[in-house]
């Protein structure tokens, strides 16, 4: 069953009727699959949600937003 439709309080024949990932990891949530995480732009079988991200951890202070610094910044050696 999918526990991203069972959270999203969708009805119960919509969460036991399919799977969260199959067994190499890939997303087939069709509910899922549309999402984009506003965090990374991942989607499709790479789809998570924001909470989920792997961006996420590093990025809870919201200084680093921009990303600018690490982007921008010309860095001479
Ligand atoms: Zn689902
Ligand atoms: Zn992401």
């Amino acid at each position: 069953m999918c526990c991203f439709c069972k959270h999203n309080g969708e009805s119960r024949h919509i969460y036991m009727g399919h799977k969260l990932k199959d067994n190499q990891g890939r997303i087939v949530c069709p509910v899922l699959r549309m999402y984009s995480c506003s965090l990374c732009g991942a989607t499709g079988d790479m789809s998570h949600t924001k909470k989920y991200c792997p961006l996420n951890k590093e990025n809870h202070c919201l200084y680093n937003k921009s990303g600018r610094n690490s982007a921008g910044r010309k860095v001479k050696r």
